[in-house]
């Protein structure tokens, strides 16, 4: 599968992360100004590098340094900071991702999720006193105990669950307008095996007994800190298991979707399917295979 952020495509070097020894490494050095998951753009909407001479022409005030690593023999790295001045730019991330290149998209996701990573460990897990970036922006270290802290990803599992007739079940959240459609997703819980959680979140939600389940591929979220795991996966029809009994509370509506029907309800907007920077909508278009119209905004 073929999607947003499917690629980790630079060197991210983590032998130079100690201290500041990135900033006297070998190579030119492209500068990402980062704020949230905003980034600075270019003029025609991709990912805006930029070197250290021209900082104070753009206005970039001081911030924190996150070493991304190597394209070839150039360095990057990320300058993190409030707010992205207006005329770089700013943009967020999961709005680009699906259009810019492979390795502008390796090298920002990795800078968003590290970033999202700061703004919310600002403490340390362990005695609650504020914590400092280590180790080229990878670790904070609690400036009390020296507890260090290193960036989370929480793992979540999404799934395309067929029935026997290969048709996809697709969910509505209950916030979501009538005819909003996606995959169904959940997070893993301690203890669990990411299969397992696939079977498990299918049950609760639209009460569907999960068989066989088998990996897709995965794409990291950094909105703000996800791993986004794909699974196709296999209804067991025994005992009527593959008979849908929605729990009203995390999804609204379920059912079963043929082809032809994706196909024609997108066709027609009757169904809106998720954007095309998501695994889920990668999820979708690999089981369908043909054209699928439209999506949500
Ligand atoms: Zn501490």
């Amino acid at each position: 599968m073929d999607h947003a952020f499917s690629r980790s495509t630079h060197d991210r070097a983590a032998h130079l992360r100690t201290d500041d020894q990135w900033r006297s490494a070998p190579g030119p050095l492209r500068i990402l100004v980062i704020g949230g998951e905003h980034v600075a753009t270019t003029e025609t909407g991709g990912v805006a590098w930029i070197v250290e001479a021209d900082l104070a022409g753009h206005q970039v005030p001081e911030g924190e340094w996150i070493f991304l690593g190597y394209l070839g023999d150039v360095r990057h790295a990320a300058l993190v900071i409030d707010r992205v001045p207006a005329e770089l730019r700013p943009t967020s991330l999961r709005m680009i991702g699906p259009e810019i290149d492979r390795d502008d998209a390796s090298l920002a996701v990795h800078a968003v999720g590290i970033t999202r990573w700061h703004e919310r460990h600002r403490f340390c897990p362990s005695c609650g006193a504020a914590s400092v970036p280590a180790q080229a922006g990878h670790v904070r270290v609690c400036a009390e105990c020296g507890t260090h802290q290193f960036p989370r990803t929480d793992p979540a599992v999404i799934m395309l669950i067929t029935d026997d007739q290969d048709r996809a079940l697709l969910g509505r959240q209950p916030s979501w307008p009538e005819g909003r459609f996606s995959t169904l997703a959940g997070f893993v819980e301690p203890g669990e095996a990411l299969e397992d959680a696939v079977r498990r979140e299918v049950m609760e939600e639209v009460g569907v007994r999960v068989g066989e389940v088998r990996h897709a591929g995965s794409q990291p979220w950094p909105f703000p800190q996800s791993l986004m795991v794909g699974y196709f996966g296999s209804a067991d029809h025994a005992d009527d298991g593959a008979q849908i009994r929605v729990d009203q509370d995390e999804i609204a509506e379920a059912r079963w979707f043929t082809r032809d029907e994706v196909t024609e309800m997108t066709s027609s907007a009757e169904l809106l399917l998720p954007p095309n920077v998501s695994i889920s909508r990668a999820l979708i278009q690999s089981w369908h295979g043909g054209t699928i119209h439209g999506r949500w905004a």
